[in-house]
């Protein structure tokens, strides 16, 4: 059997990691019972990682870019290495060794010989993070859980191999707003999950400030769950109910007693109370409109700016 793995990695300013990340790659493809690929997504970097890039490529054939116009974001370059991916089999990896390389052929032995589609890895070691972050991060597989459909495992990483039908799947998804682990999840297919534990970064940092996780995770929510608009339309009809109740129960009482002019402010508060919820409700649609709106433009997920192909003919 003649099959080929195209290991995937998104690199975003990784200069300082690539030769390392080089010189950790080249002993596990010697290892590896098939035919590898190497195909470096370069995410719109402003360093010397797509001078790099460009150099591995000319040395060996066995490795191709992408080069993107500008920063697109991670879940933008597994698109393309996806879309690029010529094997029979990926593996998806960051360029930072935080996903230890030596693990591939574990993960391989397993897809084969498992007769899985896919072999997915969860981080098994969330106390090395910090408090803040972890706390952050264990809320949101919760969070995600419960309100939509999908199910991921806490520690779910994109650290994972796939077989060609799966890819083909994922690929099948037009969406925009790609939150790749969700997506994973919603196609199904047979997954085995694997502990494994994250090493430290040896170089370069985390491209991931507390904002973009707080952005990732709300378009992981709006991506995959209706539960914010469902609870919102269930908030806004039990408040008609009470006003329609209320509203009786006044009348009932103004017909026995009268209507000696008070409550005052339980008008006022109810108005209040009302019209946060409204706008509340507004701008939970409105997150949702906005996301429809970027769908409905079409625009690519990413635009190339150069692959080896490009670089090999100049
Ligand atoms: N990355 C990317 N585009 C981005 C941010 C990150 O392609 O906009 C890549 C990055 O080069 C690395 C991987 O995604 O290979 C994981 O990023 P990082 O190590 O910064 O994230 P962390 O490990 O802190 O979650
Ligand atoms: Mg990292």
């Amino acid at each position: 059997m003649n099959s080929l793995l195209t290991i995937i990695v998104p690199c975003f300013n990784e200069e300082e990691v690539l030769p390392l990340f080089i010189d950790a790659i080249t002993p596990v493809r010697a290892k590896l019972p098939c035919e590898t690929e190497l195909l470096f997504i370069d995410d719109g970097s402003s360093d010397r990682t797509l001078e790099l890039l460009r150099s591995y490529a000319s040395k060996d054939s066995s490795v191709r870019y992408v080069s993107f116009s500008r920063n697109f974001g991670k879940e933008a370059a597994i698109l393309a290495g996806l879309k690029e991916t010529k094997g029979d089999t990926c593996v998806l990896l960051d360029a930072d060794l935080q996903h230890p390389p030596t693990l591939i052929p574990e993960m391989y032995r397993e897809l084969t010989e498992g007769n899985y589609d896919s072999v997915a890895m969860y981080r098994d070691d969330r106390k090395k993070e910090g408090f803040f972050r972890r706390t952050f991060s264990s809320m949101f597989f919760k969070l995600i859980n419960k309100m939509s459909k999908i199910n991921l495992i806490n520690g779910a990483t994109d650290f994972r191999m796939m077989k060609r039908p799966m890819i083909n799947a994922i690929l099948s998804l037009p969406e925009h707003n790609r939150f790749s682990k969700g997506i994973f999840n919603w196609v199904g297919f047979n997954t085995k999950w694997l502990p494994f534990e994250t090493a430290e970064r040896p170089a370069g940092e985390s491209k991931w400030s507390f904002g973009k996780l707080v952005a990732y995770s709300m378009d992981a929510i709006l991506g995959f769950s209706e539960v914010p608009l469902k609870f919102f339309s269930k908030l806004g009809f039990f408040f008609c109910i009470m006003s329609f109740v209320l509203g009786l129960v006044f009348f009932v009482k103004t017909l026995i007693w009268g209507d000696p002019v008070a409550g005052f402010p339980t008008q006022f508060i109810m108005l209040l109370l009302l019209s946060g919820i409204m706008l509340c409700f507004l701008g939970v649609i409105g997150l949702y409109i906005s996301r429809i709106y970027v769908e409905l433009k079409g625009r690519p997920a990413y635009l190339v700016k150069e692959t080896e192909k490009d670089n090999n003919s100049k």
